[in-house]
């Protein structure tokens, strides 16, 4: 029997991702416009954007430079295949983004998203030992609470449980570093927690266990991001890169969320002067305009696997339809003279300890347990109510919605990362209405 047709206007053929689909559709929140800091609702309200869309929106929306490029680039080319055959574009982009790029990480392979280049970087891992005669080493580390997107080396390395738990088959070998919050010790810490960086050691006893020379890389998010803001602790990135490097372990960054200027530098590898030899990132690469993201990796691991490969060969089996696409690459020219013209990176560094005093001012606020900060990020953790975990944040979130600001929660914790452009009134008046929001949340 075939479908009936669909009502323009039926919402159940539209399968929402990380939604919860009929509670959704028994009561819809749909944006229709969205210009620099605001979304229009389909009721026509305003709705100060709290969270970049998400994570990715950071030059704001609807800006000019952004939107003529792309469809400018759309009338000229709409797409050019990018196996043995290329365009000018990404190889502008790709130099572009090396000029940002922490030192020696000076090559680009793109993907069309987090989850991608997750498994892009992983992927580069593990044909980099391959070349150079460690082929042993297929394993991964991750981090519990790790959130590296829903492809199943992602989820593989994630720590995630909701994310992993509908899904048997994952990555052979992938074991996970123990999460280093301790509420007790950091709770309420202004931006970096000052103690804990010892829980980097546990890499020590995975390495021990499984042995080095079946190790591939650590993969950890800089911030850990969609698992409720945690900011790792001072000297524990450092300490993690020492312990790799002793043990010829490559060290992955997932800065997908702070990657292009979320702590105030373009990186966060650069904001905490660690070294990683890859980093995967999407989102803030175009400003979340058009979907992209980006593998950088360091010229040792591009060189071993291109001059590696026989001559005349293709050197990595790897790659997507869209690599490249002339749209995303269009928008990330744009979006990354943007940021550069308007030193948007600096603004969210300038605008951080602004931030930082805003939201630790919630501490005296009705349920809130914990308060996290770091560049233009903040978390803040809500008491759970007794037997109905997330409730409470869900409610916040509709409420704040109702009220013209859009928060994102996770589990317990409402979320925050506005665009880079946001003012200082526009930062007042989002936690205006947040405090509003709480005080009316039981
Ligand atoms: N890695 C990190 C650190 C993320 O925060 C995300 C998404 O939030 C991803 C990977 C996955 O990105 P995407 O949803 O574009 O696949």
């Amino acid at each position: 029997m075939s479908n009936p047709t669909p009502t323009p206007n039926d919402l159940e053929a539209y399968w929402m991702p990380f939604t919860a689909n009929r509670q959704f559709k028994a009561a819809p929140r749909l944006f229709v416009a969205a210009k620099d800091m605001h979304y229009t609702t389909h009721d026509g309200r305003q709705v100060l954007d709290g969270t970049a869309g998400l994570w990715c929106c950071n030059a704001g929306h609807g800006r000019r430079p952004i939107v003529e490029a792309i469809q400018k680039q759309a009338a000229e080319m709409d797409y050019a295949p990018s196996f043995q055959m290329g365009h000018p574009g990404p190889f502008e982009l790709a130099n572009r983004l090396v000029e940002i790029s922490p030192a020696d990480l000076n090559h680009v392979f793109f993907t069309n998203s987090g989850s991608e280049s997750v498994d892009t970087a992983l992927k580069i891992a593990l044909a980099y030992h391959k070349a150079k005669g460690e082929g042993a080493r297929t394993k991964f580390i991750g981090r519990e609470k790790g959130y590296h997107g829903v492809g199943f080396g992602g989820i593989s390395v994630g720590g995630l449980g909701t994310v992993r738990k509908q899904f048997a088959s994952q990555l052979p070998g992938a074991d996970h570093l123990p999460f280093f919050y301790n509420r007790a010790t950091m709770g309420f810490s202004k931006g970096e927690p000052q103690t804990g960086a010892e829980a980097a050691d546990a890499l020590e006893s995975l390495v021990t266990l499984h042995d080095a020379s079946t190790i591939a890389a650590v993969i950890v998010e800089p911030m850990v991001g969609s698992a409720g803001v945690y900011v790792t602790p001072k000297g524990y990135l450092k300490r993690l890169r020492e312990i790799c490097d002793k043990h010829g372990i490559l060290l992955i960054f997932d800065e997908v969320i702070t990657g292009f200027g979320r702590l105030g530098s373009a990186f966060a590898a650069t904001h905490y002067d660690v070294q990683p030899d890859l980093i995967t990132t999407a989102k803030g690469l175009n400003s979340g305009t058009v979907p992209m993201g980006a593998v950088f990796a360091h010229d040792r691991i591009h060189d071993a696997i291109v001059n590696g490969a026989p001559e005349n060969s293709i050197e990595l089996f790897h790659g997507y339809t869209y690599t490249a696409h002339p749209l995303a690459v269009a928008a990330g020219l744009a979006a990354l003279k943007l940021y550069k013209d308007e030193d948007l990176f600096k603004r969210a560094a300038d605008l951080a300890p602004y931030w930082q005093e805003a939201i630790h001012s919630f501490k005296d606020a009705p349920h809130v347990v914990d308060i996290r900060n770091t560049g233009l990020v903040g978390g803040i953790e809500l008491e759970p109510r007794p037997d109905k975990p997330t409730t409470r944040a869900y409610d916040v979130f509709v409420k704040a919605y109702a009220k013209g600001l859009l928060v994102r929660t996770t589990g317990e914790v409402i979320a925050l990362s506005p665009p880079l452009i946001i003012f200082k009134a526009q930062i007042d008046e989002l936690f205006s209405i947040l405090r509003d929001v709480l005080k009316d949340t039981a």
